[in-house]
């Protein structure tokens, strides 16, 4: 028999035989201490482990499922998509390094970046969202110990190419860490590219239902693996059963809602640009995006979250257009069952390279909705960013 593919691989985990008999899906152990029959029974590692810090059942299958999924040796679960980040980079990064990433990154990196590790020492460089492997691999220098690659860029969408920056920064000694969260280890596998580190938000796809806060580190080689894990019980990190248990129920279902989402947001997304009101949308899978060869080149599938470009700048329309909705919910993170707008013009003010947009940003997050609900939804907030005057 052929191996599998990722859809059934996610679900023929929970029915493997030779378990005997027992639920599909794991108990929830809620335990900080495990008990043992005996006092030699507690040295003995086969038996499980003995306090809760190191993972209970549900953590363990998840781990592994998501080992299968990236292609990795090991999985590390942090509290967080933000510590699936800072982790490796933490774990990989000392005194006197560089770190070289996109001035598209995740906020929130940039934000530890520029507060936590420039406090220890660590010089920070950003390179052009959209700068080719070769531009960003001359910027690599003795110093620089980790690219942290995020693609596409969170935001503005731009994207690398992932295999030959990995491939530039092995051949300099550097190491590369990639935020593949819009890729989820589905749509995209960095460790198949050549990346050392493939992080995601566990939070948004593979939880999928806007209840869990998680962060997976995926790696192949072992000695990187063992300083992430130093890292993690130094720091006394661990995720918590029924987050772990939340996060594998969610992640057996990705493969469809993923690609259900991603279909909705393309019909969205063309429907948005052939508006008039519009002026570009960003987002990869869209046929004529400056990243469509690229993601067509790389990717099996795609998020369903995207960026629009509004034709001209003015809050209060991009207010009016947002307060006028009714099926898209006003909040932050994506990835889940239901659809969320988010006004992001302010954000650019971060960034250190030219950042000036013809009009507004809008971040749209498609969910599972019908998406012709979706799009008549989007035609009276646009009828209200019309009528605003601001
Ligand atoms: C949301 C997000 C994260 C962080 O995830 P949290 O679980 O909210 O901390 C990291 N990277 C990217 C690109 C994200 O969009």
């Amino acid at each position: 028999m052929k191996t599998p593919t990722d859809r059934t691989r996610l679900i023929s985990g929970a029915t493997r035989r030779g378990q005997g008999r027992r639920p599909v899906n794991p108990p929830i152990e809620r335990a900080s201490t495990m008990l043992s029959d005996r006092v030699g029974d507690m040295r003995d590692d086969t038996l499980g482990p003995t306090y809760g810090l190191d993972g209970t059942s549900a953590a363990r299958e998840l781990r592994a499922a998501l080992a299968d999924l990236e292609g990795a040796e090991e999985v590390f679960l942090v509290p967080s998509g933000l510590a699936a980040v800072t982790v490796p980079v933490m774990a990989l990064v000392r005194p006197g390094d560089e770190i070289l990433t996109t001035d598209a990154c995740y906020g929130p990196t940039r934000r530890f970046l520029s507060r936590w590790m420039a406090a220890r020492g660590v010089t920070v460089r950003y390179h052009a969202p959209d700068a080719d492997a070769e531009a960003v691999a001359a910027m690599i220098s003795d110093r620089t110990r980790v690219v942290l690659i995020e693609s596409p860029g969170s935001l503005t969408f731009e994207m690398l190419d992932v295999a030959r920056l990995a491939e530039a920064a092995t051949a300099r000694g550097a190491l590369t860490v990639m935020d593949n969260t819009w890729g989820a280890g589905l749509a995209y596998k960095p460790l198949e590219h050549g990346v050392d580190v493939s992080v995601q938000a566990v939070t948004k796809y593979v939880s999928g239902h806007s209840d869990v806060l998680m962060g997976g580190i995926a790696v192949r080689d072992a000695g990187i693996g063992r300083a992430i894990a130093e890292t993690m019980e130094d720091h006394g990190w661990h995720v918590s059963p029924d987050d772990a248990w939340l996060a594998l129920r969610g992640l057996r279902t990705m493969p469809l809602r993923m690609k259900e989402q991603a279909r909705s947001a393309l019909t969205i997304a063309a429907w948005m640009q052939g508006r008039p009101e519009v002026s570009r949308i960003l987002y990869p899978a869209l046929p004529g995006d400056t990243a469509h060869d690229l993601w067509a080149r790389d990717y099996s599938g795609a998020a369903s979250l995207f960026g629009v470009v509004m034709k001209g700048m003015g809050k209060v329309r991009a207010e009016a257009f947002l307060d006028a909705l009714s099926l898209f919910g006003l909040g932050y993170s994506w990835g889940g069952f239901e659809s969320l707008v988010t006004h992001e013009t302010h954000q650019m003010a971060y960034r250190e390279g030219p950042t000036a947009l013809e009009g507004e940003l809008i971040r749209i997050s498609v969910g599972l909705e019908d998406p012709d609900d979706l799009i008549a939804d989007l035609e009276i907030g646009l009828a209200a960013w019309n009528a605003s005057t601001g």
